[in-house]
């Protein structure tokens, strides 16, 4: 069996209904139990006779009811916008507002009400259901959204990445054939679902029949007890971020010989260091290594390389990898010749992959989004060339960051910070190692006459209120006046080495 993203309904593909489909944080579904439960699901949504086009909100952390929510929400061509209980309620209710959705399936154990018009809380109880509706038809329009991702915006404002069935289409297209999965695969999760990451294993495990191990975040710190579960259910792909590998390569009792069901390492979202490629082949000769790039906007992903020893050997730099075939990256200089590595250019990505642009926002979809002999683009902000026909990624643009692969705006943490009383000026700025991100520091210029013990804690407490944990700063520090540079910009080195050297006087 397996659930075809693109129709959005189960089939009968060499059957193995009691085959698991997901292993929940909480429970197993069987192939069988995931049909029913997200067929009920979606009439029960059905019934709600929602606007049409009208996403539903999907929050929790790793139940498998979550992934039953989300078929039930593809199979009604329903947008559905993941929710991990790692985005703040605060947040959240921007999100709800942001999307007009009446209806929040909330799988987490608190599930807060007032969130949405309509909850259903984590044990299926309606608490404010509106009247049932019967002998609703599904409405298929051409190219429904299937999920609305919201990524971290510059201005405070998370950005609804929108992806349609058309998108997911191409991207599963490439999945099926060019990855060598298949459906005997087990596909081990580590990302949040609001990470773009996890559509990897939720998607290609979904369609092509196989089975997905979520593992929540208690699991996923556990190291004994994460590699017990991956070596217990047979997990074959392991999906995560390259900082997350690295932390397990840390224990020299990771290796093939521990979890020998491992055959593949896909990795994506952040640069993948040459040193964790390495270990990885000299501990699990029987795996491949497979680098991924793209951004959330491009549907996960856009080029793909098996990292072998060979091409460890071959190049100085870690390649991202070949576009996929029916995309077109484009890498040109600002004045239109083409990128080298000493001249690399920012990467343009065009094809059916690309999103149809984010919710609500005209002006930065007009800067970020054009069209390409018909088809969508989307410029990345990202700096890279090619090589022997293989993308190289070298750094930023702007002022997104990546932390541990999670995607950080600098100007989203200073924007919530300028929210809090007391605060005049507030900037987020990044201690990297080398070109990797190690911790992000916060600046902050009290309003004059503010208590400032009172302010650290009352600042770091909001930061928890308004940001996912992942974004809220490592470190606090309040001055009395921004330094500025000589082309009059806050000095970000200024700021790093007060920081560095404070308390040292
Ligand atoms: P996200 O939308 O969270 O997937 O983040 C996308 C961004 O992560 C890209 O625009 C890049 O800046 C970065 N990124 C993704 N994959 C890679 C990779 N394999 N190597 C280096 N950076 C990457």
């Amino acid at each position: 069996m397996r659930f075809n993203i693109v129709t959005g309904g189960f089939e009968e593909v060499g059957s193995h209904a009691h085959k698991p489909a997901v292993i929940g944080s909480d429970r197993v579904l069987t192939w069988a139990q995931l049909q029913v439960e997200a067929e009920a699901l979606a009439a029960r949504i059905t019934r709600l006779n929602l606007p049409l086009g009208e996403p539903v909100l999907i929050r929790g952390h790793k139940e498998a009811d979550m992934v039953a929510a989300i078929c039930a929400c593809i199979s009604l061509n329903r947008p559905y916008v993941p929710l991990d209980v790692v985005v703040p309620l605060e947040r959240v209710r921007r999100i709800r507002s942001a999307t007009g959705a009446s209806l929040l399936i909330d799988h987490s154990p608190e599930a807060p009400a007032d969130l949405a018009p309509i909850t259903w809380s984590r044990a299926g109880e309606s608490r404010s259901d509106q009247p049932m509706l019967s002998g609703l038809v599904p409405h298929r329009p051409h190219d429904p959204i299937r999920y609305i991702i919201f990524t971290s915006g510059s201005t405070g404002e998370p950005k609804g990445v929108r992806i349609t069935r058309e998108a997911a289409e191409a991207f599963l297209q490439w999945m099926t054939n060019d990855f060598g999965f298949t459906a005997d695969d087990v596909f081990v999760n580590q990302a949040p679902f609001s990470f773009d990451l996890s559509v990897y294993e939720l998607f290609t495990s979904l369609h092509m029949g196989a089975t997905l191990l979520l593992n929540d975040a208690e699991t996923a710190k556990d190291a004994p007890r994460f590699l017990e579960r991956v070596r217990a259910f047979g997990g074959s792909v392991w999906v995560s971020t390259p900082t997350f590998a690295y932390l397990y390569l840390t224990d020299p009792g990771f290796t093939g010989a521990l979890v020998p069901s491992i055959r593949n390492f896909l990795f994506c979202g952040e640069a993948l260091p040459k040193a964790t490629v390495q270990r990885l082949l000299e501990r699990f000769p029987q795996a491949r290594v497979l680098n991924t790039y793209g951004p959330t906007e491009a549907t996960v992903a856009t080029t793909l390389i098996d990292v072998s020893l060979d091409v460890l050997a071959r190049y100085a730099d870690m390649p991202v990898g070949f576009p996929k075939r029916d995309s077109v990256i484009r890498c040109t200089t600002p004045d239109g010749a083409i990128a080298t590595k000493d001249a690399p250019g920012e990467i343009e990505i065009v094809g059916k992959h690309v999103s149809i642009g984010y919710l609500n926002n005209d002006a930065l979809n007009a800067e970020k989004f054009f069209e390409a002999d018909g088809w969508r683009g989307f410029r990345t902000g990202d700096y890279g060339w090619f090589q022997d026909g293989i993308l190289f990624f070298t750094g930023r643009r702007d002022e997104q960051v990546k932390l541990n692969g999670f995607r950080i705006e600098l100007g989203d943490i200073a924007a919530c910070m300028l929210t809090a009383p007391g605060v005049a000026d507030a900037i987020a700025v990044p201690l990297k190692s080398g070109d990797a991100v190690k911790r992000i520091v916060a600046f902050a210029r009290p309003v004059p006459g503010t208590d400032e013990s009172a302010l650290i804690i009352a600042l770091r407490e909001h930061m928890q209120r308004g940001l996912p944990a992942y974004m809220v700063p490592a470190d606090l520090m309040l001055v009395d006046a921004f330094p500025v540079n000589s082309s009059h910009k806050t000095d970000r080195q200024a700021l790093i080495k007060m920081y560095l050297t404070r308390g040292r006087e």
